[in-house]
């Protein structure tokens, strides 16, 4: 049985949720409030499970030549640099998980999804067009839109982000919670960054107070940073806020000098106040649902924000394809869901206590405390159950 679904929020989710459901004939129309469909330039990692989930869209070919294969993944201590290697990646990821671990610039991403949804149905997304309001009865579904437009349906996915439009009208309102710890952003063009830093890699730098994550893109052209510290100063979440180099610096005082030289080389650097929300107990009501940011938002730390968004769509295409009825679908669909995706939000706040010790403030300290939580069976035990998950075999 074919249906006609609305969807808010036209970013990896959105356009991800799209894709799925148009691949198996159903008819699909996107509702994004920006005028035009812009990623934020920055990077996004994408383990195996998540290439996994857009193999099963039919998008990975497409994405490989413009994403980066990293070798391996390692720590480093904050101020000595001393590294450890944290697990390998490249050929081991395909022969162990079947899949890569890529990592991607978010406009290649977005802009190869909505290539394929249009592709699909030319006129499936309309843009500049913000989700105010939803009600249903008798199985159909009206999206209110700014303007007083009205579109109806017989389903709709409240793709729309963390300060979900749709989540609120019906799950209510509730309040981001500020973690206490900002974000700095900068994408490097690979020329400006200082030959001595390790370019096949996704590197996790460790310390007291804050953490620093950088990878190379689009085929090893453009370097990655992310840098998130502690401060409670400062909570403003924003894709486009600036900062200045000299305040990033202050930020990482004492930090390697490695780190100190991307921070010099990046031509700009935004910052982002990390907002959470504690999981859902549920995000399905009737014939409207959640997907991605707006049901689990999520700290940054297991790397799987955007991959959970990706695999959500999977399953809630393959829930409308196995059960007709559409409530039973998105029902199925969160039941799914639901205990993973808690799981990885709980170990991302894990992961934040874990990265950002003061058990790393002295090398011999560092040492024990790196030897215990990162020994081989620690990570295959936070990990090997993430990187395994596949979307087209897990029950629905
Ligand atoms: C520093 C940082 C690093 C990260 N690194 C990773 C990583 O390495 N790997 C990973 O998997 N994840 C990562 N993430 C998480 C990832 O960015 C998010 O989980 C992901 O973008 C969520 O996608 P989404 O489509 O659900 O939401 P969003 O990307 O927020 O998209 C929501 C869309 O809805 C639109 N919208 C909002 N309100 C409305 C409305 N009322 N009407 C219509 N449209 C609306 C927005 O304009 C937007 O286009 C990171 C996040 C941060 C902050």
């Amino acid at each position: 049985m074919k249906h006609h679904i609305l969807i808010a929020g036209g970013g990896i989710g959105g356009m991800a949720a799209a894709l799925a459901l148009l691949n198996l004939g159903h008819d699909v129309d996107v509702y994004e409030q920006a005028p035009e469909l812009k990623e934020f330039g920055a990077g996004v990692q994408i383990s195996p499970n998540g290439t996994r989930a857009l193999h099963a869209l039919g998008v990975l070919d497409a994405l490989r030549p413009l994403s980066c294969d990293t070798q391996r993944k390692e720590i480093r201590l904050w101020n000595t640099g001393r590294s450890w290697k944290l697990f390998d990646l490249g050929a081991e990821a395909i022969e162990r998980y079947g899949f890569p671990y890529v990592t991607v610039f978010r406009p290649d991403l977005l802009k190869l999804l909505h290539d394929a949804v249009v592709a699909r149905k030319p006129g499936a997304i309309h843009l500049g067009r913000r989700a105010v309001g939803v009600t249903q009865q008798d199985g159909r579904v009206t999206l209110m839109l700014e303007g007083s437009e009205m579109v109806h349906g017989d389903a709709l996915i409240g793709a729309d982000g963390v300060h979900s439009r749709i989540r609120h009208c019906v799950f209510g309102g509730d309040k981001p919670r500020f973690y206490g710890m900002i974000a700095w952003r900068g994408v490097i063009p690979m020329e400006r960054v200082p030959r001595e830093i390790s370019r096949d890699k996704a590197t996790n730098w460790i310390g007291v107070g804050g953490h620093v994550v950088h990878y190379p893109l689009r085929a090893g052209a453009l370097m990655n940073f992310v840098g998130i510290m502690e401060r409670s100063d400062w909570c403003l979440e924003s894709w486009t806020e600036r900062g200045t180099a000299q305040e990033c610096m202050n930020d990482h005082r004492g930090w390697h000098k490695d780190v100190q030289a991307l921070i010099a080389a990046a031509p700009e650097l935004f910052k982002w106040a990390l907002m959470g929300r504690d999981p859902l107990p549920r995000w399905t009501h009737e014939h409207v649902t959640l997907l991605g940011d707006a049901c689990h938002p999520t700290l940054p730390m297991l790397a799987q924000g955007a991959v959970m968004a990706i695999e959500d769509a999977v399953i809630l295409g393959r829930c409308f394809d196995k059960y007709g009825d559409v409530a039973t679908a998105l029902a199925r669909y969160q039941d799914a869901r639901i205990e993973v995706t808690t799981r990885k939000v709980i170990g991302a706040n894990d992961n934040a206590v874990r990265f950002h010790n003061p058990a790393l403030a002295t090398e011999a300290g560092a040492t024990a405390y790196v030897d215990r939580e990162w020994s081989r069976d620690a990570i295959i035990r936070r990990y090997e159950w993430i990187f395994t998950y596949d979307v087209e075999a897990v029950a629905i």
